[in-house]
């Protein structure tokens, strides 16, 4: 029997300094019930809790660690980095490292600036696209999570359709009157959005690879319909690539779809596991940024040399020969290998490279946040703590999507597939 004691007390005293005992709140257990595990270490695939319990980990920090736990590479990085000092508040070479890395493979992209997370990231994006455009209303998806910014949190997946909130208290209906809110995949309703606000879009923000309220995976076909209709109404297209940008390829989803967007953001993966998130475009658009433009934006920390070297050191890595491919691999040898387990068919598997989602569903597809049945998440929750007694660590919600990382080897995976066949045994 797997003993959680440690985490219990660790956790009956965050619940004293932390609304929840936590710092983000689907870390809380809140729908898969029982108490957090806290962590104490990490290695490749494995980590390691409060308890001294072991862990195949499918969370991999939400989707930064593509590289698993203590990279090698990233660590001797940062360590090296620090050892001249943690922050200068001026420029460093490190900055125009990641910048380069960045942009050399992203060419739809020209110039980018780097904030210290994914919601800080979007919140400046689409400022600059107000600011760019002249206009004030964005749209969105409902199922599309774009970080906490204020007029974003609306039907946002993540968190908050964890805890059964389609937005936020404390944001101000004037905050949220500028944003359009309509169904994935449903061209109509886009179109109807168009006609309704003419000339007032500044732009379409999505999830190319909606991966925060499950995996409402889209048609290239819808995707490329989005340029089309942003493009005839000078409307900038977002592409919020906080997961899938060096997830799914180097160049995301809009390399993996060839669609241009306009606007990109980045966060998790590009800071190695520190806090570092990026907006970019082309030169023209980014002209409008401060200092050079009249959109203001700045960072204390914005660009850190600890971080930076984090993210290069990382990113090199994902630039190895058939980086993607192994990974693409071991995400089907695993994903082909719970099929199999799962002889009652109790769940499906959707995917999108190293990005996997559990649904407990009877559908072949899911592909907006309406299809999903809130109440087979009882059944996840079930098969979470199975798991873990297992020794597999997923995200604990089961609207989270699971990720592979290169560190996973062959035999992580038959033994993650073995405990899947185990806590299925018990559904
Ligand atoms: C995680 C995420 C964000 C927010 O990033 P934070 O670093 O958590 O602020 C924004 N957009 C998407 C698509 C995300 O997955």
């Amino acid at each position: 029997m797997t003993k959680h004691t440690e985490s219990e007390k660790l956790f009956s005293e965050s619940k004293s300094y932390f609304p929840g005992g936590v710092n983000s709140p689907v870390r809380a257990f809140k729908s898969v019930g029982g108490t957090p595990i806290f962590m104490e270490r990490g290695k490749g695939a494995h980590l390691w809790d409060a308890d001294g319990n072991k862990y195949i980990d499918y969370c991999g920090s939400w989707g930064p660690l593509i590289l698993g736990h203590a990279n090698d590479g990233v660590l001797s990085a940062v360590s090296k980095t620090m050892q001249n000092g943690t922050s200068f508040g001026a420029p460093t070479k490190l900055e125009n490292e990641l910048a380069k890395l960045i942009l050399t493979f992203n060419s739809y992209l020209e110039k980018i600036r780097f904030v210290s997370s994914g919601t800080e990231a979007v919140m400046s994006a689409i400022r600059l696209a107000r600011g760019y455009t002249k206009r004030n209303k964005i749209l969105k998806f409902e199922g599309c999570y774009h970080g906490h910014v204020d007029s974003l949190l609306v039907k946002a997946g993540s968190g908050l359709v964890t805890f059964g909130n389609s937005s936020s208290a404390g944001v101000p209906d004037s905050f949220v009157n500028e944003t359009i809110t309509v169904q994935l995949n449903n061209k109509d309703a886009v179109k109807k959005a168009f006609e309704d606000f003419k000339n007032e879009i500044a732009c379409v923000i999505i999830e190319p690879i909606p991966a925060n309220n499950g995996l409402l995976l889209q048609g290239k076909e819808f995707l490329l319909f989005l340029r089309e209709i942003c493009t005839a109404n000078n409307t900038l297209l977002l592409f919020d690539e906080v997961i899938s940008g060096f997830r799914v390829s180097f160049c995301g989803a809009a390399g993996l779809y060839s669609i241009k967007p306009d606007i990109v953001t980045y966060g998790k993966i590009i800071g190695g596991g520190f806090p570092v998130g990026a907006y970019g475009a082309s030169k023209e658009i980014m002209a409008s940024v401060s200092p050079d433009g009249n959109v203001y934006q700045a960072g204390t920390l914005s660009g850190n040399p600890v971080a930076m070297s984090a993210g290069i050191a990382q990113l090199t890595q994902c630039l190895e020969p058939n980086f993607y491919s192994n990974l693409k691999a071991k995400t089907n040898y695993l994903l082909e290998g719970i099929r199999k387990v799962n002889t009652f068919n109790l769940f499906k598997l959707f995917q999108q490279e190293s990005i996997f989602w559990i649904a407990f569903t009877e559908k072949e597809s899911i592909n907006n946040a309406d299809e999903i049945n809130a109440d087979s998440m009882k059944y996840f929750k079930i098969l979470f703590h199975e798991l873990l007694k297992e020794g597999v660590y997923l995200g604990p919600s089961g609207y989270e999507v699971g990720f592979v990382s290169a560190a996973h080897t062959y035999d992580d995976l038959d033994k993650t597939i073995k405990a899947f066949g185990k806590a299925l045994s018990k559904l």
